[in-house]
């Protein structure tokens, strides 16, 4: 048994579960309610064999060239992954090489600390405010890097472009990321920052907006140094991550520019009906810009609920951790399943 303490150990991240029940409403992940743009489906069905037998770019230029046409950057200026989960575990290794530890939120993206701890990296959290507002001031001063979602999870709050930029501008000597995995149900992309600020890495995913969570997309923007870095990383690491079919179904979803804003924009409109809902039933919770509420419950414990909904198929997430365990994020999915979401809470609520 010597050999065990030799092993590299780690607590992985733990997703949330991906059950596949008939009647099931899932809205526990923050996946997109509706099907990819319809030349995605289209795609796929073309693919040959051919896009099976060889390896695929190791650039993924076809999928990369589209992404910088749609916002406006250089190709260089792009980074693509596996998911922006794998964008942000090469970030990581690349950027967080200090010594110095990084900062994030307290509460936020499961994922930040398990990262840190795979590699080494020395971590601070910094709590957020009593509004789950992120306080600019506490990633002032010397640090190894810094990281936040914006909008957050699992709180959905969305901070201000000025926010952002304080804390990209008091750190101009290490990299900032941000985290835009939600940005596009509403909230203000850092983006335009880019041209101001060289230490600014903005990583968003097909993942939730583009309804491909399935297919593993996702990109990291920022300077042509910053992504030149992250190549180098990447492609000591493992060249062909990006598989051939994924490059091209993601070419066709970003060329669907109105097809993506009406799913998003459904979204957000069956997110404001269910703000509506759960206020009326005695939920609170931070104003999201997410595709997911944060919400407790004036009466009924978090953990409680959870158990009930899962009774009947209806999966939420909970964590049993401090300041959130007496919340649930929820979803936004078709107005149908939020539907079967509040008729069961108004039942359970009026008999409890
Ligand atoms: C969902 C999510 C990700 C990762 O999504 P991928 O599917 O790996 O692209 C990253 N950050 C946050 C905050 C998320 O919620």
């Amino acid at each position: 048994m010597t050999w065990e303490k030799n092993v590299r150990r780690v607590v992985p991240y733990v997703a949330g579960e991906q059950p596949n029940k008939t009647g099931m409403v899932k809205l526990n992940t923050n996946e997109c309610p509706y099907p990819p743009a319809p030349g995605v489906k289209a795609i796929l069905q073309e693919l040959d064999r051919e896009a099976l037998r060889l390896y695929p770019d190791t650039d993924a230029v076809g999928l990369v060239e589209a992404l910088a046409d749609h916002y406006g950057l250089e190709p260089e200026q792009i980074f693509v992954g596996v998911g922006s989960d794998d964008v942000l575990a090469m970030s990581y290794l690349t950027f967080f090489h200090s010594g110095r530890p990084i900062l994030f939120p307290d509460v936020t993206y499961s994922f930040y600390d398990v990262w840190a701890k795979l590699f080494g990296i020395p971590y601070k959290t910094c709590a957020l405010d009593e509004n789950w507002h992120i306080r600019p001031k506490d990633y002032v001063g010397s640090n190894g890097g810094v990281i936040f979602p914006n909008p957050n999870a699992p709180t959905g709050l969305a901070e201000s472009l000025d926010t952002v930029e304080q804390i990209v501008g008091a750190n101009r000597d290490v990299v900032v990321i941000v985290d835009e995995a939600y940005v596009d149900f509403g909230a203000e992309s850092a983006l335009p920052l880019l041209k101001k600020y060289d230490n600014l890495l903005v990583v968003q995913t097909f993942s939730k907006s583009r309804a491909m969570a399935g297919v593993r997309i996702g990109f990291a923007m920022g300077s042509k140094k910053l992504i030149r870095f992250l190549k180098d990383v990447k492609f000591s690491f493992n060249s062909y991550t990006m598989n051939y079919p994924a490059q091209k179904l993601g070419v066709e979803a970003v060329k669907d520019d109105a097809y993506f804003r009406s799913i998003t924009q459904k979204v957000m409109d069956t997110r404001t009906r269910a703000k509506e809902e759960f206020r009326r039933l005695g939920f609170s919770f931070p104003d999201s810009m997410a595709n997911f509420l944060f919400v407790t419950h004036e009466r009924i414990p978090a953990a409680e609920l959870f158990t009930a909904l899962r009774k009947e198929n209806i999966y939420v997430r909970h964590w049993d951790k401090p300041r959130i365990d007496n919340y649930l994020r929820i979803t936004i999915g078709t107005d149908e399943e939020m539907d079967k979401l509040f008729t069961f809470l108004k039942k359970y609520l009026e008999s409890n």
